[in-house]
């Protein structure tokens, strides 16, 4: 067995709601784009496969990761076009900001179900992992014992992954 590191950081924000909410529905590209025209926002074809990226991978993605994906889908936005398509995305809030121990920022789909990420220290890949049921307890007596309102948190693993023990 190898010993991995858990790094746990509980991250509390008044800022996002969706952890209360628990909102487990899946979120689809036509209903964000609805509404974003809805709002007068343009759709572009580099929009619309970015959502699609975002949506079908439903996990954390860096800039450079979204870009790869993108070029399969024959869309070569320039960097700092991603960098201000997914800032846009966040602040529509479509997509949220994760930054792990490296200090990349990585973008998911902020509807996507609440999980947490096991971070391999070797490859460096990102998987989520659900274990919702277990931190809610931890929450409930850390609000009673500590008289703290908890609004939302993230809690990331970093170990070695299947491949790299
Ligand atoms: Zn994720
Ligand atoms: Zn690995
Ligand atoms: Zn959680």
């Amino acid at each position: 067995m190898q010993v991995i590191l858990i790094s746990a950081i509980l991250r509390l924000s008044i800022f996002n709601s969706s952890y209360i909410l628990m909102s487990s529905s899946e979120i689809t590209s036509s209903e964000v784009l609805k509404r974003l025209r809805e709002s007068g926002y343009r759709i572009t074809k580099s929009r619309k496969a970015t959502l699609e990226v975002l949506i079908q991978k439903q996990c954390a993605l860096s800039v450079p990761e979204v870009s790869a994906l993108l070029l399969e889908l024959e869309v070569k936005p320039n960097i700092s076009t991603l960098y201000r398509e997914l800032q846009f995305l966040t602040e529509q809030g479509i997509t949220q900001e994760i930054v792990l121990k490296d200090g990349i920022m990585r973008y998911e789909i902020d509807q996507a179900n609440h999980h947490h990420h096991l971070v391999c220290n070797a490859c460096e890949s990102i998987e989520p992992v659900e274990i919702q049921k277990h931190l809610q307890s931890v929450e409930q007596s850390i609000q009673s014992e500590k008289r703290f309102q908890i609004l939302s948190h993230s809690l990331e693993f970093y170990g070695l992954c299947e491949s790299c023990h």
